[in-house]
């Protein structure tokens, strides 16, 4: 039997898995139509080489980029997914669930995971966008609570990266309770001065994120990342062209930045980076360079002694 386990069975699941075979695929940048090597395309953090259009990126790789090699781990999150209402459209909601889990690798729409980033401790919970769309319910409240629970725990800065087409409609009300459960939870993180930096990555169609972004400290944004009202379909594909129609409602970084919702503007090969600067001076507030004393010279009033003409 030691064979079928060993043997067929991995050879099988290697053959049937979606990410062998988007390994061999071109993809189109739906910004400017040009293809590119899958494989190319993630060894550049899924920007394209043409016109550096950021396309939507895992969570998983969202780590690889944002955290030190070797020194993070994901959390468990507590309550996995479950069907609270037992919902049944097209499809039952709890085979959806399971459905995406094992197409995606995730089990949930937001997954959390504790590190160093450029050598100082962090929580980084960020979006995948590709399970279920990104879709804000329960079980995605339930993490980003333990994220900041984490990070008050570990007394580290919280990172959050959108990525979510909308509210998780299955959920019903489960899923409407969860913006001010998380409001909580990062007030109790500013009451204990953590810093909790914002990073707005396509899309931010959520209630939560956009509450996220109101919360947080700071707003770093991906170019071209757009915030605002649901998708009329939240399980679309977020990187084709028609997905990226203007939509009422919807603006994008540069009008965020204009709007002053969005603090700057960072290309993602470079967000690490960013953050680090960032953290760094919101670690120390006292200047690191040498600091001279202010002594004002006693001011020396002349009489004018001019006459009047
Ligand atoms: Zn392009």
């Amino acid at each position: 039997m030691s064979w079928l386990t060993n043997f067929v069975g991995p050879t099988l699941k290697r053959w049937i898995s979606p990410r062998v075979i988007r390994e061999h695929q071109w993809v189109t940048c739906p910004q400017c139509g040009a293809t590119s090597f899958y494989r190319d395309l993630d060894a550049n953090w899924r920007v394209c080489p043409h016109c550096d259009h950021h396309l939507t990126l895992t969570a998983a790789r969202r780590f690889e980029l944002l955290l030190d090699a070797e020194s993070w781990a994901r959390i468990e999150i507590p309550g996995a997914a479950t069907d609270p209402l037992k919902f049944r459209d097209a499809k039952r909601y709890g085979e959806r669930l399971k459905d995406a889990a094992a197409t995606v690798g995730e089990a949930e729409s937001v997954v959390v995971a504790h590190g160093k980033l450029d050598g100082a401790g962090v929580v980084v919970a960020a979006f995948e966008v590709q399970f279920l769309g990104g879709t804000f319910g329960a079980a995605a409240g339930e993490a980003l609570v333990a994220a900041a629970e984490l990070a008050a725990l570990q007394d580290a800065p919280l990172v959050l990266v959108t990525g979510s087409q909308g509210t998780r409609v299955q959920d019903g009300a489960f899923a409407l309770v969860q913006t001010p459960r998380v409001g909580l939870a990062l007030r109790k993180l500013a009451e204990r001065s953590l810093p909790v930096i914002g990073v707005l990555a396509d899309p931010a169609f959520d209630p939560v994120s956009d509450m996220l972004m109101q919360q947080a400290d700071i707003v770093l944004a991906e170019p071209g990342a757009r915030l605002g009202p649901p998708a009329a379909d939240p399980f679309g594909e977020t990187d084709t062209p028609a997905f990226l129609a203007p939509r009422a409602g919807v603006i994008d970084a540069r009008a965020a930045l204009a709007a002053g919702r969005v603090d700057r503007i960072v290309d993602r090969r470079d967000m690490k980076a960013e953050l680090a600067a960032t953290l760094g001076v919101l670690r120390s507030p006292v200047p690191s360079g040498l600091v001279l004393p202010y002594s004002p010279k006693p001011m020396i009033i002349v009489a004018d002694t001019t006459p009047d003409a």
